[in-house]
């Protein structure tokens, strides 16, 4: 039976970390905002700001709580985690302060899982310090989520691998001190089974951007998410991570948990939007009526009200899956949170747009960047065709195919068969009628 209890101690953590996301946190997005101050943290943002309050983190226990104690966290289930990011969802900064923020969260997890000593000493330690930023290079231009279509390569020189080709969408690369990049080490068996993942400082001569792609609105050349090419870039064999040719097996440890902790940050972004539309709504009049008093606008925050209660609990009871069973036994209950995050997200925000008019679309309120990110969720990770495919390969091995031409539930013969059980005592039945 699925239990979504929370314990006292973790009950007083979250009213911790309520506190302080409003009293420390939220202005921080409205002064300093943008991605690109997240992840530059060489500003004096990270040093005068962001560190002090990383360290009350630190002091409270609640420090990348998603890694083990071995590696500073709290080694947290899925189900702790969920009610954590509901919370950090509302900010921009709040995964940053909690040392949660991808892509950095992930690949600290297959470093911890998967890295050799030296390899956890030299970019582990740093990252889960809250030191450095690190980027995730895996989608190329002409492929994203077919890697069969994937043609950066690693070739093996003396001791060293050279690697060469394009990435696309290399997020927080320009910020990175390193990048993880996967690359075809064996282009004679599947990409499955023929991709590697190297460890790769973003100093190293021949790592070069060739644009800053952004994402919506953002103005062209301007962006965190840049194409890069990799022109005989030279990283020792040992900078191999895991062995070689598993970087789809690798790459699942980081992505499951990812896909959960970004539905339940969305949770948290779901309920910000229904605070400011039960507010609008209460506010604003048009015709001197209070717009709470329409009921279309009832019917908004009723709907609203009614897909977040399901989609939270959806994201809790696949956090609560995964804690059972681990992520690869709940990729069903993953992809369905995967396919419902962006629909929830973007259902939400246009409804809350809408109810704030022209005020709600304008560059005045935080609600068109959400709808970029609602976009941004059905594509990313995998786009929402790829995931709803697994579920439904997923839920099909539940299944059998009908015995003979007619479906199971076709009523003629069902009812043949329960009159035929049921004979004798229907024939008096129908004799007293
Ligand atoms: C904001 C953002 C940040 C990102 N960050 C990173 C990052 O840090 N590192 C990284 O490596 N990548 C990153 N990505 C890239 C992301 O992982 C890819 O966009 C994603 O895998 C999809 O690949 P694609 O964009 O090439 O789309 P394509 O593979 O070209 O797919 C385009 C569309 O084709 C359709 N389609 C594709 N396959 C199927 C299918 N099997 N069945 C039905 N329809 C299908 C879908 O409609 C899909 O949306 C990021 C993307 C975004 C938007």
């Amino acid at each position: 039976m699925a239990d979504f209890a929370i314990d006292p101690t973790l009950q007083d953590q979250l009213e911790w970390m309520r506190a302080f996301v409003d009293d420390e946190i939220v202005e921080i997005d409205l002064a300093f905002g943008g991605e690109e101050a997240v992840y530059n943290k060489k500003s004096v943002l990270w040093s005068e700001v962001l560190r002090p309050l990383q360290e009350k983190v630190r002091e409270r226990g609640l420090w990348s709580c998603h890694l083990t104690p071995e590696f500073g966290g709290q080694g947290y289930g899925q189900v702790q985690l969920a009610y954590m990011n509901e919370i950090l969802g509302r900010t921009t900064f709040g995964p940053s302060i909690f040392g949660c923020q991808a892509p950095d969260s992930g690949n600290a997890e297959i470093i911890a899982e998967y890295g050799t000593p030296e390899q956890k000493e030299r970019y582990l330690q740093p990252l889960i310090d809250g030191m450095i930023s690190s980027s995730y290079n895996m989608t190329e231009p002409q492929g994203g989520a077919d890697p069969s279509q994937f043609r950066f390569r690693a070739t093996r020189d003396g001791d060293e691998w050279v690697l060469q080709g394009e990435k696309f969408y290399a997020s927080s690369l320009p910020y990175a001190e390193f990048a993880i990049v996967m690359a075809v080490t064996d282009p004679t068996v599947s990409v499955y089974k023929g991709t590697s993942m190297f460890l790769v400082p973003t100093d190293r001569p021949g790592i070069n951007i060739v644009r800053r792609t952004g994402v919506g609105t953002e103005p062209e050349g301007r962006g965190n998410h840049p194409l890069v090419h990799y022109d005989d870039v030279r990283v020792p064999a040992d900078n191999m991570l895991g062995p070689e040719g598993q970087a789809f097996v690798i790459a699942q440890t980081r992505l499951g948990g990812g896909r959960l902790h970004h539905a339940m940050r969305t949770v948290g972004v779901v309920g910000r939007c229904l605070d400011m539309m039960a507010e609008r709504a209460l506010s604003r009049t048009t015709r001197g009526e209070s717009l709470a008093s329409l009921q279309m606008t009832q019917e908004k925050i009723a709907d609203t009200w009614i897909e977040l209660q399901q989609f939270r609990l959806q994201v809790l009871h696949a956090a609560w899956t995964v804690d059972q069973v681990g992520g690869h036994a709940a990729r069903k209950e993953i992809a369905g949170v995967k396919v419902a995050t962006p629909r929830t997200l973007r259902e939400t925000v246009l409804r809350t747009i809408q109810l704030h008019g022209a005020l709600g679309i304008s560059n005045e309120m935080p609600l068109s960047p959400m709808l970029i990110n609602s976009v941004v969720m059905g594509i990313a990770d995998g786009p929402t065709e790829v995931h709803k495919q697994t579920l439904a390969r997923q839920v099909l091995k539940g299944y059998q195919p009908a015995e003979g031409d007619w479906p199971s539930e076709h009523l003629p013969y069902r009812r043949a068969d329960a009159k035929a059980r049921y004979a004798d005592v229907l024939e008096r039945h129908l004799a007293n009628l």
